[in-house]
């Protein structure tokens, strides 16, 4: 036994959503060797490593089932914009003009934001390659800070018509030839923490021939896939226009789907849809902050719910949020679908905490490793302190995180059964360096994509 955390309350998220209070977790290696009520009956030898946790909350570290680490250096220039201006006017050109450095920095920060808030599975959906080196700089920036990464290798392959810059369109067998280099090279790596899979960015920036040998490539491999569905009502009527199917019924009729997908957004879905997606066993991706924030609509998830297709819940980009804290993401998943459904009872607390544990490792097929403390599963467990003014006075652990945390709360992580942030330092990486050198790199970024810098934006002003 390497390390036994003591003393706190344990939310456990196993099958019979055991809240263990007090609990033990004991870690050996990588993985969690015995979770139980305080004290253990066969209490190891010898004696290991002891956190004491008493009147913290011990979790399963949280799992962001969607975002675009290189826009942690977008965080505001493309505020309160329709989609479209979003992608023109800002995320596209800086895209174009991003190195291996601003990816390595951007990733290296946006890990660290998500260490700090407890996350401690990261899915990367790396979708612009104006240049060489961006996938590997940004796994390099998981390795280093030592979050589980699943880097999506993404791609566009289309959409010069509807606004991409000709500088973000490869060519497919570029493409494909890459999405092999990247899988070889690191799907597996770091003893397993590091995973890969195949994105196609959206229906409207791909071409159908890429989709298809896309998808033959991934179940070569025995790769997942993702994608942006059905985001925008822009993304149907592209999809109809083309194929005269929606986008998700066109990844079916493809056989893109006989590869494991993960469905992001999938907010504009018909029946047919949802259908497809639980025959299919397709999971869904939801971003309720992102979707929100560009005003994309609501996705159906009290329904997907109800009919068992496996949700996770995601961040999305930081150019769409615009931070990658997933205990926010909790909240606002959780009012979203209440104010959406005029119904309260829509979506509760403990099933917002689902969507961000288990039912998101289900989502990616990591439910095996991940998702819950039991034991056997790799040892990614986070500590958090609720007793401060945001959060309490305490009464029920799951309502207090969900409802009442910012993110703060998170004091130690985990992953993989090594401490990567202890006692609010983090292990890993220097982070004031990390954060100094992110700051350099957003400035030059936008100076060289010629980006208006947000601090010249007119003020819309309250009309009084
Ligand atoms: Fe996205």
């Amino acid at each position: 036994m390497d390390l036994v955390i003591t003393g706190g309350t344990v939310v456990t998220m196993d099958p019979e959503r055991r809240i263990l209070e007090p609990g033990v977790v004991a870690i050996e290696g990588q993985r969690i060797a015995a979770v139980g009520p305080a004290p253990l009956a066969s209490p190891p030898r010898p004696a290991p490593r002891t956190i004491d946790a008493t009147g913290k909350l011990v979790l399963p570290g949280l799992i962001n089932t969607h975002t675009h680490l290189f826009q942690t250096l977008l965080k505001g220039p493309a505020d309160d914009r329709r989609l479209e201006d979003w992608f023109r006017q800002v995320v596209g050109p800086a895209a174009c003009a991003l190195t291996e450095e601003d990816c390595y920095r951007a990733a290296v920060v946006g890990c660290l934001e998500a260490i700090r808030s407890g996350t401690t599975t990261v899915k990367d959906f790396m979708y612009t390659h104006p240049r060489p080196g961006l996938s590997d700089a940004v796994i390099r920036g998981m390795l280093e800070t030592g979050v589980r990464g699943v880097f999506v290798r993404g791609y566009i392959d289309d959409g010069v018509d509807h606004g991409v810059p000709p500088a973000l369109v490869e060519p497919l067998d570029g493409i494909l030839a890459d999405c092999e280099r990247v899988a070889k090279s690191y799907h597996g790596a770091a003893d397993g923490r590091i995973a890969v899979r195949f994105g196609p960015c959206m229906i409207w920036t791909c071409t159908r021939e890429g989709l298809v040998a896309t998808q033959r490539l991934a179940a070569d491999l025995a790769v997942g896939l993702t994608m942006h569905v059905a985001e925008t009502p822009f993304s149907v009527q592209n999809a109809l226009d083309r194929f005269g199917v929606g986008d998700l019924a066109l990844l079916e009729r493809i056989g893109f789907l006989d590869t494991p997908t993960l469905a992001v957004h999938c907010v504009h879905l018909t029946d047919r849809d949802l259908r497809i997606l639980k025959a299919r066993g397709t999971a869904v991706s939801h971003n309720p902050t992102s979707n929100m924030y560009l005003a994309a609509g609501v996705a159906p998830i009290p329904r997907m719910l109800l009919a068992g297709i496996p949700v996770g819940l995601a961040t999305d980009g930081p150019a769409s949020n615009n931070n990658q804290n997933m205990i926010h993401v909790l909240k606002f998943a959780a009012l979203l679908h209440k104010v959406h459904t005029q119904d309260p009872t829509a979506i509760t607390a403990e099933q917002a905490l689902e969507m961000a544990t288990i039912g998101a490792a289900r989502a990616l097929g990591l439910e095996g490793e991940v998702g819950s403390l039991e034991v056997g599963k790799k040892a990614d467990v986070i500590i958090a302190d609720l007793r401060n003014v945001h959060a309490a006075p305490l009464h029920h652990p799951v309502s207090s995180l969900v409802y009442a945390a910012v993110g703060a709360e998170v004091e130690t992580v985990i992953i993989d059964g090594r401490p990567v942030m202890e006692a609010g330092r983090v292990l890993t990486v220097d982070e004031a360096k990390s954060l100094a050198e992110a700051q350099r790199a957003a400035t030059a970024l936008l100076a060289r994509a010629r980006i208006p810098s947000p601090r010249k934006r007119a003020w819309r002003p309250l009309a009084f």
